[in-house]
This record gives structure tokens, sequence and C-alpha cells, in this order.
């Protein structure tokens, strides 16, 4: 076995976590939270007034209007390669007895509509409607009105999108953590490391001795505490991070 085979059957028993940000969706025409370009969704509207429980007990209708919006921009894009890379990853190292947990900050689907399974939303999801009479979270593709039913227990007026707001906590914290404990490599792609507790998981993978590579287009708040750093558009960097995992790059 070569040195190179050598460090590619390592990769392929490693148990890698990745968390990404809206940074991965950018290029699949879904604005991130700091666009510098001034484009995105989120640089036109202020979240703390849309993205919060308090605004929408105060202006359900804006709230929903939003979440409409967004939920239709959702549904208009399509994965880009860092998804399709990232859900390669995951079947190869599946095939190898090696694992792959994927973490997202982003409420789309793109991840999944890319081929990843069991993907961990920590912000809820954007196509799923969350009823607070019966707790049920149905899917949900069409706009979201007051008047809407909630098709489990039939109610009307309980429906909100099922997405966490500022001053919510987020989703899969246990299935998290107990993740991070058995991860060897922790890698955050496009995400800006400033909303928390998604910036503080990287400190946590460090300590359970994860090592650590921020894949983004300019470093991160948290960039310091990244072993290895990679920028550039995720579309070029995610693919052939990927290949470098699998050895599956360009020989040479
Ligand atoms: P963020 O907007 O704070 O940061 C985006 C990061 O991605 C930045 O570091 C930026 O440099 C980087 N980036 C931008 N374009 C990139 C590209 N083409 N390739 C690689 N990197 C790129 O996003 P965040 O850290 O995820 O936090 C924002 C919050 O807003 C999260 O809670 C998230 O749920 C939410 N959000 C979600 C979506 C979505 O679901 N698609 C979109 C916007 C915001």
């Amino acid at each position: 076995m070569t040195v190179s085979t050598l460090r590619v059957a390592k990769t392929m028993s490693r148990h890698i976590f990745v968390l990404t940000g809206a940074g991965v969706s950018a290029e699949s025409g879904l604005g991130t939270f700091r666009d510098k370009a001034g484009e995105g969704i989120w640089s036109r509207f202020d979240p703390m007034t849309l993205a919060t429980p308090q605004a929408f007990a105060r202006d359900p209708e804006t709230v929903l209007a939003f979440y409409d919006a967004r939920r239709r921009n959702c549904l208009a894009a399509a994965p880009n390669p860092a998804h399709v890379a990232l859900a390669r990853l995951g079947r190869a190292l599946a095939e190898k007895g090696g694992r792959l947990t994927l973490v997202t900050q982003n409420i789309d689907d793109l991840h999944e509509r890319a081929g990843s399974t069991e993907v961990l939303h920590m912000h809820g999801e954007l196509l799923r409607a969350r009823c607070g009479h019966c707790e049920a979270t149905p899917a949900w593709t069409r706009d979201l009105t007051a008047g809407d039913a909630c098709p489990e227990c039939a109610r009307v007026g309980g429906l909100r999108p099922d997405v966490v707001w500022f001053g919510e906590f987020p989703y899969h914290r246990d299935e998290i953590g107990r993740a991070l404990a058995s991860a060897d490599l922790f890698v955050a792609i496009g995400t800006s490391g400033a909303v928390y507790p998604a910036a503080a998981l990287v400190a946590e993978a460090r300590a359970f001795g994860a090592s650590t590579c921020e894949i983004n287009l300019e470093a991160a708040d948290n960039a310091s505490l990244f072993d290895e750093a990679r920028y550039g558009l995720a579309s070029k960097i995610v693919p052939a991070w990927v290949d470098a995992m699998l050895g599956t790059g360009p020989k040479g």
C-alpha cells in the first residue's frame, strides 16, 4: 500500500462532521445572512424584526409573507456542486465503513435534493410548518396563512414555519453533541461563525480532539479555531476538498 492509498484508507474509516451555513446555498441563488453584495433577501430585511417569536406575535402576516417569499425562492432553487459533492462524500464514507454527520444551519432542502440523507437541520426546515396546538411538523410547500388548518389536528390558527427563530433553542442538540464526541474531523462550510450556538460547535469538536477545517469565501469570525482554511467559492472548493478526502482528485 502506498502512502497515498494509506491516507485514503484512513480517510474512509473516518467520522467527518460537516457544518454548513448560508454560504453553501449562495450559488444556488439563496441569499446569505451577511451578503456583502447586498443582494440577498436578508440584506433587505432586518431579521430581528422578522425572525423572532415576538415579531410573529406582533405581526404574523408580515412574518408569514416573508417566509412565503423565502419558501418560493427555495422551491425555485437547485442544488449546486457543493451540495452534490457532500452527498457523494456521505455515500463514499458509508460504503467504506466511515461516517458523515451533516449538520446544516440552512432551512432550505438543497442538501436533501442533492442526495444527502439524515441531514440535521439545527435551525429547522422552511418546507415544514409547525402546529402550536399538537406540535406536528407537516410538510408544507405552499404559502402559509393564519387561516390554514393543521393537517394533523385540523385546528386553525396554530401553524407557523418550522424554523428556529432568534431566542429559540436549535434542534438536534443531543444528537449533535454525540456526533461531535466521536468525530475526528470537523469542517465548517460557508458559515460566518457569528450565529450561536452553531458558531461554538468548532470549539466543542476541538475539545473532543477533532482536527478542524474552514471552507469559506472569507475568514469567519471564529477563524482562529480552525487548523486549516480553504477560501473560495463553495461550488469549486467543496468538490476539490471531497476529492482530496476520497483520493478521487486529479492525479499528478
Ligand atoms: P451567514 O450569512 O452569516 O454567512 C455566510 C457565510 O458564507 C459567510 O462567511 C460568507 O463569506 C460565506 N459565503 C458566501 N458566499 C459563499 C460562497 N459562494 N461559497 C462559500 N462561502 C460563501 O450565514 P450563517 O453563518 O449560515 O448564519 C446565518 C443564519 O441565517 C443561519 O442561522 C441560517 O440558518 C440563516 N440563513 C439560512 C439560509 C438558507 O437556508 N439558505 C440563507 C440565509 C440565512
